[in-house]
């Protein structure tokens, strides 16, 4: 199969658990719940998207197979560290899970990658997997409803924390949603955590440190 990616690069994960850990991000093209054109926002599902992930852009690429895909992603890795233990990509979107599949990840486990993925939950996401970083939202079916974190964008109507709360995650995180009231989201959010011990602060730590 072939796959279309907005960009690869490395940097260091910004958010919940994995926050400060290195990793290439590889960014499929795509979402099922947004187009990514701003005229079609307001009536998409998800609404809060400050991500681009329409197209190739200068870092991305078609790959013709899961092998062209993974020497992109391995290269962007090298001349870090040859530590195996800590080579982690991150399949991040748009949607990736309309995309990334089997073959991909055994191309990547093949040269040494653990291999993360975040979804909007609305596919359901292969075993193999080393690490599932699931962010509902409101109006999207949840399909993949375990995993080892979810992360929940907040607040969002139709979609309170407690909804979430009796599924199989490790880690529960509520991440303010950024926008022209990051300030009260992050508060209301403070306040959310403090209260509600089972979940946590994820803070976009990339945003602050002024890195991709
Ligand atoms: S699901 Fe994720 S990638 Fe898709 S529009 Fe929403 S925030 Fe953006």
């Amino acid at each position: 199969m072939a796959y279309t990616v907005k960009e690869i690069f490395y940097t260091l994960q910004g958010e919940g658990a994995q926050s400060g850990r290195a990793a290439v991000f590889c960014r499929f093209s795509g979402c099922n719940l947004w187009n990514g054109r701003e005229e079609d926002r307001a009536r998409a599902v998800c609404k809060f998207c400050d991500t681009d992930f329409v197209g190739i852009g200068p870092d991305g690429g078609r790959f013709a197979d899961a092998d062209a895909l993974a020497d992109v992603v391995d290269a962007c890795w090298k001349g870090r560290s040859e530590d195996a233990a800590q080579k982690y990509v991150v399949c991040t979107g748009g949607e990736p899970l309309l995309q990334l599949d089997e073959a991909a990840i055994t191309a990547l486990h093949r040269r040494g990658f653990e291999v993360a993925v975040e979804t909007n939950g609305t596919q359901e996401a292969p075993s193999s997997l080393d690490w599932v970083c699931v962010s509902p939202k409101a109006g999207a079916p949840l399909v993949q409803r375990s995993g080892n974190e979810l992360k929940l964008v907040f607040p969002q109507e139709d979609a309170p924390p407690r909804a979430f709360e009796s599924l199989k995650f490790d880690h529960f995180f509520l991440q303010p949603m950024d926008g022209p009231n990051l300030e009260t989201n992050v508060n209301e959010a403070t306040r959310y955590c403090m209260t509600h011990p089972r979940w946590r602060l994820s803070l976009q730590t990339h945003k602050l440190l002024g890195i991709r």
